[in-house]
């Protein structure tokens, strides 16, 4: 054991912690492209309280990441130093009152979205086919065809990295496209979201439309992260996929690392031997895409560890 596991393990002992936790832990199942690194030391908490106690205790200088599903990320072959959080079963409840919809961050898009179907609660039929977390549509303002996360958002309980509790508001300065400005160094627990009612049937209708576009448009079963790119800020300009067709990249290929033939923004991973490549597949593309039209295209992707 390194002297970061030591401290941890110390404080995992001393407070009789129930949550899971690993040292050397391969993540390559917690990421949708199904490759990655280790996490120095992988930890499931069992409490808001346990997680908190744990932040608390920690030296500063061992660095805190928190993984969702992993649907958009690369996780680098040389792993994450320091502590990684993966929420479970504990911040996964779902409940609403007359106003509110109380969602914890481990409680997947999807069955958010089928909870508020089930209560005629209008305005989350894009979660129904995000394929990540509550914590992590809150941290990537996740969205789809024409909705996303800051429209339904209203605060979100978090612990920062020193374990104080912190309440983030919707506001103009909290999301943009694609981004929250204000969570590198927070872990979202829970999130209330604005409750309308609706009529369940036109729901229902929207969930299914939603889904229909999803299958037509993009690819299904295969180890990807969503889109790779963000579409540029200037609305006048192509979509990320226009301008690496565009750039007669579409069907460019490294190390067994391409994009679907269906989405020229969905990389496809065909390979094992490492998630770098998938980085520097991208990073080439970027290149490409510069020297050929000029423009820089920005990662949609979260890249996290050490290379
Ligand atoms: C097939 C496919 C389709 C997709 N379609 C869409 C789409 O239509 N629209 C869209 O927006 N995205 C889409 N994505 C991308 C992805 O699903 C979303 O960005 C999703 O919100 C990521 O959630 P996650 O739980 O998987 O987060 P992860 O990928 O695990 O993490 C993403 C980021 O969120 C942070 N994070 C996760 N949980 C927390 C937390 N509790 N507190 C603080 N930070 C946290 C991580 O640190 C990381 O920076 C798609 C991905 C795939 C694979």
């Amino acid at each position: 054991m390194n002297k970061n596991q030591q401290i941890l393990n110390e404080i995992f002992l001393r407070n009789k912690v129930k949550g899971k936790y690993k040292f050397d832990y391969n993540l390559s199942k917690h990421s949708w492209f199904g490759i990655g690194g280790n996490a120095e030391i992988f930890y499931i908490p069992s409490s808001l309280e346990e997680l908190q106690l744990v932040l608390t205790a920690k030296e500063e200088d061992i660095d805190v990441t928190v993984i969702g599903l992993g649907s958009n990320i690369i996780i680098r072959d040389g792993g994450i130093s320091g502590l990684v959080i993966r929420l479970g079963n504990k911040f996964s409840n779902i409940s609403h009152n007359k106003n509110t919809v109380f969602a914890g961050a481990a409680v997947q898009d999807k069955v958010l979205s089928k909870y508020c179907l089930k209560n005629s609660i209008i305005g989350f039929e894009f979660y129904s086919g995000i394929p990540g977390t509550v914590g992590g549509a809150a941290c990537m303002n996740a969205g789809c065809f024409g909705s996303e996360t800051k429209d339904v958002f209203i605060k979100a309980n978090c612990l920062s990295n020193q374990g104080d509790l912190v309440e983030l508001n919707n506001s103009e300065e909290l999301f943009s496209y694609r981004k929250n400005n204000f969570l590198d160094k927070h872990i979202i627990c829970e999130v209330q979201f604005n409750k309308v009612i609706g009529d369940p049937s036109i729901i229902n209708k929207r969930m299914i439309e939603i889904n229909n576009q999803r299958k037509d448009s993009q690819p299904q079963k295969v180890m990807t992260a969503g889109s790779t790119f963000k579409n540029p800020y200037n609305s006048s300009e192509l979509k990320a996929w226009q301008l690496i067709d565009k750039a007669g990249l579409r069907d460019y290929e490294l190390n067994g690392v391409s994009f679907s033939a269906k989405h020229a923004n969905f990389i496809v991973n065909k390979q094992r031997d490492s998630a770098n490549l998938i980085e520097d597949f991208g990073e080439n593309i970027k290149k490409e895409v510069k020297i050929r039209l000029g423009i820089e295209l920005e990662w949609e992707i979260k890249i996290v560890g050490n290379r």
